[in-house]
């Protein structure tokens, strides 16, 4: 039988030295004597002591204590122990509902006596037995809260519904999955050996019969009822272990010696009892499977073959996988917590990470190039809650590839300008070097018509692969209205023959921009075309400049055909001409271009369309700080 125990709070051993041999010899008490009225309390956190004794000579001292034990344990016996009686003293022990006070001199025979008092109030009492019920149970929850160690948990669990029951054994049994088999996940007062080997069909057996069922069962000894288990037992709970409605196992206390019955209200308890283990259970189970998510998403961000930086919101590293690691020429040192800038001293990753709130995703990509001439491409992402993630992409291959390619074109491009050139002269010469008919007029200007064509395409090739290869991105301080002005001059002719109405506005506080002047009036130009080429007779076209905040905005907006609205997002792509204009001659090369020269000033474009109803060109360019 496990010895009682006593709590016997007195720092200064005024009466523990005297009474602690008595006590132990004549009730045979397990005395724990902490040295301070904290140890006391925690102490009591930790164990179920009969009764507390305190003895505590300064008067505020004793009543805090004990009404910090009271609080915690309402139904606990506390006899106080003062040096001697004074009217304080008894308002004293009223004040903390203390159960008796003793004073000095103090006679063991009353303290023994003062003692089977109260601890026999305390043990067999209806309402004690309730309230330390209560008390088993808030503690467990606690301790669910507290520690993730299941194993713990739920011997403990067992442990408490053994003590509050009365039982001589108790068991935690769980279904195997695998097998649909139970075995005995804890145990109390049970043989290790027949613990580890125990394993029961759930058909046919009394514990079965919770398993299906889902309902508890109570043997008594007065409602006998044969058992088909593999043990025999006199009296019996077994209370399912309920997850959404599937029962996963049972919780059961038994009594194989003793005829002690159980009862209803012992019932009530191990269900309480089981829900906690069903909480501790699934607590442990969600712990374990975000334990094993997580580390498989480490596994797999370390091993991916794309680099990965992941950081806080400050920019402190929180992974930086092995790709990475390599790039940057990094040892195995830990990285975690240091500063992004101080890891990877490469300078377009740094100007990337500044650019990491732009709201557009463009300005969260640039394109890095390391020291051994490789290329990757380098997306940031935010990631709520987290920081940002850097993925750096290889795109040297690519890179190479698109060298080439436009290396092709643009050697192919200049090859077939000079026979062109030559083919349109003589084509000139023919009407001079002598008469000619009508019809062969009409096809000396059909020949005229189309090598123009080839000529255009083929200049458009040659000015993409110049501005792509960032050949001619010299840049000067240019006002944009000149260039604006320059290029309207340019439709001049194209407005006055559809009697189109042009409507100019320009914003003279734009202040210089710094740019390529050929460029930006290209650019302008191959807008304002577009909206001459797309607009019928008499339709409107609006041009306007504006300056705001830092920024040079310009406006091209026409009353003409409009863009399909499944086919804005192509409009931009080489040769993409939509499904709408198969009446007008063009390339599909001009608004790449357009974009092209906006993206290598720093600038944006894009377009608002309605089907029919015009579009609006809007080209966003920096203006440099003072
Ligand atoms: P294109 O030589 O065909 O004009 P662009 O690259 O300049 O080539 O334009 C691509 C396509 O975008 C055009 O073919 C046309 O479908 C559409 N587009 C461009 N500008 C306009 C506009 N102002 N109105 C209607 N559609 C336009």
């Amino acid at each position: 039988m496990v010895e009682p125990t006593l709590l016997f709070v007195d720092p200064s051993r005024t009466f523990l030295p005297g009474l602690e041999e008595v006590l132990s010899r004549e009730r045979h008490y397990r005395i724990l004597a902490p040295s301070s009225t904290a140890e006391a309390v925690d102490q009591l956190e930790k164990t179920s002591p009969r009764a507390v004794i305190l003895a505590l000579p300064d008067d505020s001292e004793a009543l805090d204590a004990a009404t910090r034990i009271r609080t915690l344990r309402p139904a606990l016996p506390i006899i106080l122990l003062a040096p001697k009686k004074t009217k304080k003293s008894y308002t004293d022990v009223l004040r903390v509902r203390a159960d008796e006070l003793l004073t000095e001199p103090v006679h063991p025979a009353d303290l023994l006596s003062a003692l089977d008092r109260h601890s026999a109030k305390g043990t067999t009492s209806p309402i004690h037995v309730k309230v330390r019920e209560l008390e088993t149970l808030v503690q467990l929850a606690k301790n669910i809260n507290r520690h993730l160690d299941i194993d713990q948990t739920l011997a403990s669990i067992v442990d408490a519904a053994v003590r509050l029951t009365g039982a001589e054994e108790g068991s935690l049994m769980l279904v195997d999955p695998s097998s649909g088999e139970l075995y005995m996940r804890a145990s109390k007062n049970f043989d290790e050996e027949f613990v580890r080997t125990f394993r029961m069909k759930v058909e046919d057996s009394l514990a079965g019969e919770v398993i299906r069922g889902g309902a508890p069962i109570l043997l008594s000894a007065d409602s006998p009822k044969k058992i088909k288990s593999s043990f025999l037992v006199h009296s019996l709970i077994f209370v399912p272990l309920l997850l959404q409605e599937k029962t996963i196992g049972l919780l059961g206390v038994d009594n194989r010696a003793t005829r002690t019955p159980l009862r209803e209200s012992d019932l009530a308890l191990m269900q309480a009892l089981a829900e906690h283990a069903v909480i501790a259970l699934e607590n442990a189970r969600l712990h374990e499977t975000t334990q094993t998510q997580m580390s498989q998403l480490d596994t797999v961000i370390r091993q991916v073959e794309d680099g990965v930086i992941i950081t806080d919101s400050e920019g402190g590293i929180l992974v930086a996988n092995q790709t990475v690691r390599s790039l940057f020429h990094l040892d195995d040192s830990p990285l975690v917590g240091r500063p992004m800038k101080e890891v990877f001293p490469n300078l377009e990753l740094q100007y990337l990470f500044a650019r990491r709130e732009a709201e557009n995703p463009h300005q969260r990509r640039a394109e890095i190039t390391l020291d051994d001439e490789r290329v990757f491409t380098a997306h940031l992402t935010p990631i709520e809650g987290v920081g940002f993630a850097i993925v750096l992409n290889d795109i040297t291959h690519l890179k190479e590839l698109d060298r080439l390619k436009s290396e092709f074109v643009a050697t192919v491009s200049h090859d077939l300008r000079s026979p062109l050139t030559t083919i349109l002269g003589y084509v000139d010469l023919i009407e001079r070097a002598g008469p000619v008919s009508e019809q062969q007029k009409s096809f000396i200007r059909r020949i005229q018509n189309s090598v123009g064509s080839i000529t255009t395409l083929i200049s458009d090739l040659l000015d993409l692969g110049k501005i792509e290869s960032g050949i001619d991105t010299q840049k000067e301080p240019v006002q944009l209205n000149g260039l604006a002005r320059n290029a309207l001059e340019g439709i001049r002719s194209g407005v006055e023959n559809k009697r189109i109405h042009l409507a100019v506005s320009l914003d003279e506080n734009i202040p210089p921009l710094n740019g390529n002047p050929v460029r930006l009036r290209q650019m302008i130009a191959n807008l304002l075309d577009n909206a001459v080429k797309y607009t019928p007779e008499e339709g409107t076209i609006r041009f306007a400049t504006r300056h705001e905040q830092d920024q040079a905005l310009i406006l091209v907006e026409d009353s003409g055909i409009g863009i399909p609205t499944s086919e804005l997002p192509y409009v931009f792509n080489k040769f993409y001409r939509a499904t709408n204009v198969q009446n007008t001659v063009g390339t599909g090369l001009g608004l790449s271009i357009v974009k092209s020269i906006a993206e290598i000033h720093g600038g944006r474009v894009w377009v608002d369309s309605k089907d029919v109803e015009g579009t609006k060109f809007t080209v966003v360019l920096p203006v440099p700080k003072e």
